[in-house]
């Protein structure tokens, strides 16, 4: 098979993949009652600009010529690359879902009988899901060997990343107070240990 013609249909079994994790946690947060939420709007548009680089950018070059003149050769090594370091993002992605379960939310929110989660995965860096995130944007970019398409995962998520982080723990912090200081106080956001 044609690599390129590969490395889409590894990349949109990819991102079923993670639809596939992901849904029946949506199901189950729908119940939850919520008691803040913050940044609702400034969300959204934070969402759109992960969606598009994760996922409709990405999707476009899949699927039409837009993206074509950015296009450079490619190699049975970036392929595997890329496959791996997206397996270890499903994994991961898959993990943080089970430890945070019924806390999880796609926006900024805290539910009723929220708990701060500080073990599995979380037992190590306080943002594992966001890790995951940057995973599978770096799977992208190794993956789809095209200028605009490949590192647009990273740019879309790193743009929702860093505005919201700030304003995640803080929320955190004024749900959790001493008991979150301590936590951050010993973890790393995203890589144990360096960041
Ligand atoms: N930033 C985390 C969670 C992403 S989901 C991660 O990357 O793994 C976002 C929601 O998770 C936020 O609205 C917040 O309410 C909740 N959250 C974040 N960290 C949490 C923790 N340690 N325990 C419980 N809920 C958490």
């Amino acid at each position: 098979m044609n690599l390129l013609v590969a490395a889409k249909i590894i990349w949109a079994a990819g991102v079923i993949g993670w639809y596939l994790i992901r849904l029946p946690f949506e199901r189950r947060v729908k119940r939850e009652r919520v008691v803040d939420a913050r940044h609702r709007v400034r969300e959204l548009v934070l969402l759109s600009c992960s969606t598009l680089g994760l996922g409709i950018i990405p999707l476009l070059w899949a699927t039409s010529r837009l993206f074509n003149a950015y296009n450079y050769p490619y190699s049975p090594f970036q392929l595997a690359l890329g496959t791996l370091i997206f397996a270890a993002s499903l994994w991961l992605f898959r993990r943080t879902h089970k430890d945070l379960g019924r806390n999880w939310s796609v926006t900024l929110e805290i539910k009723d009988t929220h708990k701060l989660i500080t073990e599995g995965v979380y037992r190590y860096v306080r943002h594992p899901m966001y890790s995951a995130f940057f995973l599978w944007a770096l799977a992208q970019a190794v993956l789809i060997p095209n200028l605009v398409a490949g590192p647009a995962g990273l740019i879309g998520f790193g743009i929702l990343y860093a505005f919201r982080i700030g304003r995640e723990e803080a929320m955190m912090l004024d749900t959790f107070g001493d008991q979150y200081r301590a936590y951050s106080a010993r973890t790393a956001r995203l890589v144990p240990g360096l960041y």
